[in-house]
């Protein structure tokens, strides 16, 4: 199982991972608010303990970025602050659980037990936009009860659009995360602008609201309804 500790006290997320680590769990530890956020879009985990307090990027703004973009991995968060304010904002803000400094280690160990028996990983992990859902594990697409096949390619290239909805996506972005080819002679544009089309047809065109718009001279913009 693999948690994900922002946390920018490291005598808490030293004590954190080696506790973890004796239950067999493997820990990532993040130490700003920043590569923290990084981490919990790019990379799959169990369970996020999020503590409030963190230089640049807060806890509270993390949490609300990541359920903004349908990220549903359950979340802990750790706060020194014990007022009933912090808590309210904190599960307002899509946190699953609270826990306050000092914990005792086996209460903590306790929460993250229940929430990975409450969400399933790779039920986690599913993302979705509107009716749309994407499921990286078993690789499937839907949008409402109908399943929606994709190439390869496709899957890949939707799975990005949509970790980044709400944010324009370049073609250049596409050609170094989705092709991986950052630097080729030739530019990537026809080729990613043919795949768009034919996700298009098959995410969008049959279905309401447009999910996926271009944004003229720039890229792409996934979201709901219109730009
Ligand atoms: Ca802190």
């Amino acid at each position: 199982m693999r948690v994900l500790v922002i946390e920018d006290d490291a005598k808490v997320a030293g004590a954190v991972r080696s506790g973890l680590a004796g239950e067999g769990y493997e820990a990532v530890i993040a130490r700003t608010g920043e590569d923290g956020y990084f981490r919990a879009t790019t990379e799959p985990f169990d369970v996020i303990l999020l503590d409030l307090g963190l230089p640049g990027r807060s806890g509270l703004e993390i949490l609300a970025g990541l359920r903004a973009r349908g990220l549903t991995v359950p979340v802990l968060v750790l706060t020194a602050r014990d007022t009933v304010e912090d808590r309210v904002a904190g599960l307002d803000s899509g946190a699953d659980d609270y826990l306050v400094k000092p914990f005792a280690f086996a209460e903590l160990l306790a929460r993250i037990r229940a929430l990975v028996r409450r969400g399933r990983p790779d039920v986690a992990l599913r993302v979705r936009l509107a009716d749309l859902e994407l499921d990286p594990v078993a690789r499937t697409v839907r949008r409402g009860d109908t399943p929606i096949d994709l190439t390869v390619r496709e899957f890949e290239l939707l799975a990005y659009l949509l970790r980044h909805q709400g944010q324009i996506v370049s073609r250049e972005m596409l050609a170094r995360d989705v092709w991986k080819e950052p630097s080729r002679g030739t530019p990537l544009d026809n080729v990613i602008d043919v795949h768009i089309t034919h996700l298009r047809k098959k995410v969008d065109q049959p279905f309401s609201p447009r999910l996926i718009h271009t944004i003229r001279g720039v890229g792409f913009l996934v979201k709901e309804g219109d730009q």
